[in-house]
């Protein structure tokens, strides 16, 4: 039966994700200006599959424009990105004998974006839909999928970050924690191998930062490939494989969680000192 040998395909794709010992995400010497401001000058960094990584830095270190050229929101203006060993946003071309980058079609670029989830800072949840109609918007809307098809798919999300209970809620009547883990569900909706988060509780209330870390750690523990920017430094030490410490647009340390505790250089205990 032709439709159980594509879902056993689907699946598999899914299981496996990423080729192993292969990074799922690999920045390759990315520079990024706006104008004459030189924002990221020159950062690498490679992420395992089924790994955590933390972007721990001070505000305009380049954390937040790292992760839009992930997830191709921002072009870069010089080095690469590879997702799953795939050129974002470019390909190779041989002209002449000599090589050159070609930018992809938007559809070619939407392909690959749709292998990463992002979740922001700031809810951005549609504020005159439901919970349920939140998370069911992409999976119908982008992917095709039946309503019912989405509909299932969204309860199965919504329990999975606990807010099964609230579906025909507004998000407007929601906690800012609340609102924030229906964003995360919204996000692996549409079956990311790769999620991001962009300071995710920096903009909670104190007693809803918990609740919103433990999914988050629960998507760690069920294996997801994950880069997270916080200040959370309890969160990284215990949740993350490594640590990328970024300052005024270089990686200044990275290593695994024990940097914490012994950072080598002073710009990253002054960071760790005010965070703290
Ligand atoms: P972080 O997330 O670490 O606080 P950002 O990546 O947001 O840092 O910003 C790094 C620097 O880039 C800041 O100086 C910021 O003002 C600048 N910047 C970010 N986005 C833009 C943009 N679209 N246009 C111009 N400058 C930008
Ligand atoms: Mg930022």
């Amino acid at each position: 039966d032709t439709n159980m040998a594509q879902d056993t395909t689907s699946s598999k794709k899914q299981a496996s994700g990423f080729a192993p010992g292969e990074p799922a995400i690999d920045v390759r010497n990315v520079h990024k200006a706006f104008g004459p401001l030189h924002v990221l000058k020159g950062v690498s960094m490679q992420v395992m599959p089924g790994t955590v990584t933390v972007v721990l830095g001070p505000s305009g270190s380049g954390k937040s424009t790292l992760l839009r050229m992930i997830n191709q929101l921002e072009t870069v203006s010089g080095g690469e990105i590879y997702v799953g060993g795939e050129l974002q946003g470019y390909r190779h071309e041989n002209h002449r004998g000599t090589d050159r980058l070609r930018r992809l079609s938007d559809k070619d670029i939407a392909q690959q974006r749709s292998r990463i989830g992002m979740v922001f800072q700031r809810f951005n949840l549609f504020p005159h839909k439901t919970v349920l109609e939140n998370v069911m918007e992409a999976p119908v809307h982008v992917k095709g999928m039946s309503k019912a098809d989405a509909k299932a798919e969204a309860i199965k999300d919504l329990t999975r970050v606990g807010m099964q209970n609230r579906l025909d809620h507004y998000p407007s009547q929601l906690s800012g924690g609340q609102q924030q883990r229906v964003a995360i569900a919204r996000a692996i909706a549409m079956h990311p191998e790769i999620m991001l988060f962009d300071e995710p509780t920096s903009a909670l209330d104190p007693e809803l930062v918990g609740e919103v870390l433990s999914v988050i750690r629960s998507l760690a523990d069920d294996g997801m490939t994950m880069v997270v920017v916080t200040h959370e430094i309890g969160f990284a030490r215990e949740v993350a494989d490594q640590i990328v410490f970024m300052d005024g647009g270089v990686v200044l340390e990275k290593g695994g969680p024990e940097i914490i505790d012994h950072p080598s250089t002073d710009r990253f205990k002054g960071f760790l000192a005010s965070v703290l």
